[in-house]
C-alpha cells in the first residue's frame, strides 16, 4: 500500500471554478466559508510540494470526477479531494486550453440578490437583472423564462497559490492505471453504492 491510500478524503466544498486569471488557467475548488477556505489553505494545501501535486478529471458520462492529491510536507494534516460535478463549458475550455500548467487556488463563492448588483449583471437564468421585477419578487419580465426569483453568484479568489504540472483527463477505462483515481473510487464509490 502507498502511503498516499491513507490520506482521508474530502469532498465538502461546492463545485470547481475556472477561470483565466494572471494569464494562466486557474483551478478554483468553491467555498462557502472564506474562513474554512483559509484554514484549509493553511493546514493542507500550503505544505504540499509543487510539482507533486496530481489533478485527475475523470469524465464519466455527462459527469466528470475532480480529484486531487499531493505529497506533503506535513502528513498529519493531509487531505486528497474529490467532488463529482457535471461537465460545463468552463470546464470544456479548461481542457482544451490549460497547456499542461495551471495555477490551483481556493475561491470564495457568494450568491448574489437583485439588491446587491448592476443591472447588467446576469442571472442564473441568463437574462440580465434589469429584466427582473423588482416590484413583484424579482420573476424574470421574459415570457418564456420560468424564473422567479433573481440569483446569480460571485467568486472571489484567495491570493495564494501553487502551480499545477500533473494535470490528467481520463476516462474510465482508464481508472484502474491512475493510483489516486483507483483509490478514490474505491473509498468514494465502489464501496458505497450497495
Ligand atoms: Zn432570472
Ligand atoms: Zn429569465
Amino acid at each position: 500500500m502507498s502511503s498516499q491510500s491513507s490520506v482521508p478524503w474530502y469532498d465538502d466544498f461546492v463545485g470547481v471554478a475556472y477561470r483565466y486569471y494572471d494569464l494562466r488557467m486557474n483551478v478554483v475548488p468553491l467555498f462557502t466559508d472564506r474562513k474554512e477556505a483559509a484554514s484549509l489553505w493553511h493546514d493542507t494545501i500550503h505544505p504540499w510540494v509543487d510539482p507533486s501535486i496530481k489533478i485527475r478529471f475523470l469524465e464519466l458520462d455527462d459527469n466528470y470526477w475532480f480529484i486531487m492529491g499531493s505529497d506533503t510536507q506535513k502528513p498529519d494534516t493531509n487531505l486528497s479531494f474529490f467532488k463529482e460535478l457535471p461537465k460545463s463549458e468552463n470546464y470544456e475550455r479548461f481542457k482544451k486550453g490549460h497547456g499542461g500548467e495551471a495555477y490551483l487556488r481556493l475561491g470564495v463563492y457568494a450568491k448574489k440578490s437583485l439588491g446587491d448588483v448592476k443591472k447588467d449583471a446576469v442571472c442564473d437564468c441568463s437574462h440580465e437583472a434589469q429584466d427582473h421585477d423588482e416590484g413583484d419578487g424579482d420573476i424574470c419580465l421574459f415570457n418564456s423564462c420560468d424564473c422567479k426569483k433573481f440569483s446569480s453568484f460571485q467568486v472571489n479568489l484567495l491570493k495564494k497559490k501553487k502551480i499545477l504540472t500533473d494535470i490528467k483527463f481520463l476516462e474510465e477505462k482508464d481508472m484502474k492505471n491512475d493510483p489516486l483515481v483507483w483509490n478514490c473510487l474505491n473509498a468514494n464509490k465502489f464501496s458505497k453504492s450497495e
